[in-house]
């Protein structure tokens, strides 16, 4: 793997100053794939193929309400219902309930382990998990967390850039913590680890002390005094645990 059409947007992403720089990354791939589908995509026959199978999860459905474009939303929505109606219907025929007597309430029954029993519940589960947009992030995702361990093992200005960051949000840490274990060698790892520990580290204490200050500047001595770094420091604090932008306005179609 050379250098790849990922390489400059995680490039970027390090040099933005983020909490998080896979939270950028994120970010931006979450609005393209907002774009995508509700820009024309949709029409696609093979892409509304799809999305009629995954709709969309709780998160993305509002965030493509806010986006705009109420056809395409409704387009898409008409036929993931019809999708899901037929689904649904077949899965209903098969189900069987079973056999509950009164004594059978008070032991484990062979029945509650029955996978035919269980099959609608699990369907209907994964239902809630099941996104498109979500989907296309991972993919996505997948391939700058490959680009970050290549840049990382064979490129020293990004290795630079890895430890001038402000580190990483809690979700994305471990990410890196999953993925490292697989990606590096041995002495790699020896370096890796204590890299990002003390960057986890310094940055959760940065965060911190903002928070700290944050609350003196609430006590009328402090009134006058500087806000250093703490005006924004609840959304940043929010976004390095959960890796979310509660800031952010809408994303919208312009
Ligand atoms: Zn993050
Ligand atoms: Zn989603």
């Amino acid at each position: 793997m050379k250098d790849t059409i990922y390489t400059i947007p995680l490039t970027d992403a390090f040099n933005s100053e983020d909490e998080c720089p896979f939270c950028y990354i994120t970010r931006n791939l979450e609005q393209d794939a907002i774009s995508f589908i509700l820009g024309s995509a949709y029409m696609e026959d093979d892409i509304r193929e799809q999305t009629d199978k995954m709709g969309f999860c709780k998160e993305h459905y509002k965030k493509m309400y806010d986006y705009g474009n109420r056809l395409g939303t409704a387009l898409m929505l008409h036929t993931h219902y019809k999708a899901l109606e037929k689904e649904l219907k077949a899965k209903m025929e098969s189900f069987s309930p079973s056999q509950t007597s009164f004594f059978s309430k008070f032991k484990k029954t062979k029945a509650s382990t029955d996978s035919s029993l269980d099959a609608l519940p699990h369907w209907i589960k994964a239902q809630d998990k099941s996104c498109y947009i979500c989907n296309r992030i991972d993919t996505n995702f997948k391939r700058y967390m490959d680009t970050f361990f290549y840049l990382y093992t064979h490129n020293p200005e990004f290795k630079q850039l890895f430890s001038n960051s402000k580190g990483f949000c809690i979700t994305h840490f471990g990410d890196l913590m999953t993925l490292s274990e697989t990606k590096l060698n041995t002495s790699q790892k020896e370096s890796f680890y204590p890299l990002l520990f003390a960057k986890m580290e310094e940055n959760l204490k940065r965060i911190e002390e903002d928070l700290s200050w944050f609350i003196d500047k609430y006590d009328y001595q402090n009134q006058d005094a500087p806000w250093k770094s703490s005006k924004d420091a609840i959304p940043r604090g929010i976004q390095k645990l959960v890796g979310t932008y509660v800031q952010d306005p809408p994303f919208k179609e312009n």
